[in-house]
């Protein structure tokens, strides 16, 4: 609407610009001193008064050309021609102010419309030669109005051709700019599809696919780093080992695939039992390892009892009706230098010691 506004001003302007020419060339003489120029333009300003009002209240958006440019158009055609009548002398130069009006179509007419409007002009100037021919042909001589409409005539050819070549230009790089703004954005979406791929590679490197749990690898870089914070903090941290009791029997009287599930169960209850901040691992087979950066021995005990309690108590009556698992864990503090291996080697000593206390037990290193 900004620009419609804008091109309706501009018009506007010169309006009052050629009115200002034509005040003077009525001082110098050379219009005729009857010319109703009052009447003319202010007629002309009324009527783009009207437009300006249609455009800025909206109501020229039901319309097929929102921007009112052909009525514009023929309204300033209509007073063109109106003044070349009291013209005289100035006639030859006043032409061309048929062009500043068919300027303004180029930028919104397409090549059918500006021929069109271009054999409005000659219509309109034509109408005036043959009406001054009938009732004033004392102001006409022949010569010179056909060399007027000759070069009106070739003028409008040329401004077809070469108003075409602009528009077809102006669309032409209207469009290019939508391409090259669709291009952009289907590039963001592809990196956008990219960057979650990523991320998900990234994820799917550092889980294990049957429990979602982390794996090993990951499990020990995270290790070694908590080893090193441990090691210049002095501040403790733990690591449990846990072993399913008796899994071998779980999967040759029931199956692999019954396995499978108790595996994925106990995953789903640690991760209810467990913190947010601890860091739990599928060591390998049914051997899961926990980490634990903070909090007490009692504190991590006692999480632990839960898990082994609440794993103890799941029942799996949808796989084997009144089958219950069991499971054994080891749990060691680190100590000043410890590394991962003498961390572990602690920890799974515990758990062999509680496997040998009868399984279904916490063993602390
Ligand atoms: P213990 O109480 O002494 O730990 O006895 P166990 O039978 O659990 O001991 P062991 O380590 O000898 O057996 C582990 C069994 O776990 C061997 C294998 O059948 C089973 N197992 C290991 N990985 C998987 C797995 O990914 N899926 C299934 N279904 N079973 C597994
Ligand atoms: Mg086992
Ligand atoms: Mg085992």
């Amino acid at each position: 609407m900004a620009l419609r506004l804008n091109r309706q001003m501009m018009a506007v302007y010169s309006y009052f610009l050629v009115w200002g020419g034509t005040l003077l060339a009525i001082q110098l003489g050379i219009y005729a001193r009857d010319t109703p120029h009052v009447l003319l333009f202010s007629s002309l300003l009324l009527f783009n008064i009207l437009v300006f009002v249609a455009i800025r209240s909206g109501l020229s958006k039901v319309l097929p050309d929102p921007s009112l440019t052909m009525p514009q158009m023929l309204s300033a055609i209509a007073l063109v021609t109106a003044l070349l009548h009291y013209a005289e002398e100035m006639r030859g130069a006043m032409i061309s102010i048929y062009f500043m009006v068919m300027t303004f179509g180029v930028f919104s007419l397409d090549r059918r419309k500006m021929i069109g409007l271009s054999v409005v002009v000659l219509s309109a100037f034509t109408g005036l030669l043959v009406y001054e021919a009938v009732y004033a042909p004392h102001r006409l001589v022949f010569g010179i109005a056909f060399g007027q409409w000759s070069i009106l005539l070739l003028g409008l050819v040329w401004f077809v051709f070469v108003g075409g070549y602009i528009h077809n230009l102006q669309q032409r790089i209207r469009e290019q700019r939508e391409s090259l703004r669709d291009n952009h954005s289907r590039l963001e979406e592809s990196h956008r599809q990219l960057h979650e791929a990523m991320e998900k590679l990234a994820e799917i490197a550092v889980r294990d696919s049957l429990t979602g749990l982390y794996n090993r690898r990951h499990f020990i870089e995270r290790l070694e780093e908590v080893i090193a914070l441990a090691e210049r903090s002095h501040e403790p941290f733990y690591l449990a080992l846990i072993d399913l009791d008796h899994f071998k029997l779980v999967n040759d009287q029931h199956g692999h695939q019954v396995g499978d599930d108790i595996l994925q169960r106990f995953a789903a209850v640690a991760r209810q039992t467990l913190r947010r901040s601890d860091v739990l691992a599928r060591y390998g087979g049914e051997e899961f390892i926990a980490l634990f950066p903070e909090g007490s021995d009692a504190d991590i005990a006692e999480v632990l009892e839960r898990l082994r309690e609440t794993f103890a108590s799941t029942g799996h009556d949808d796989l084997v009706p009144g089958l219950k698992v069991t499971l054994s864990a080891g749990l060691t503090g680190w100590r000043p230098g410890d590394d991962a291996d003498s961390l572990t080697k602690r920890a799974d000593d515990a758990l062999y010691a509680a496997k040998h206390l009868g399984r279904n037990r916490l063993q602390v290193a």
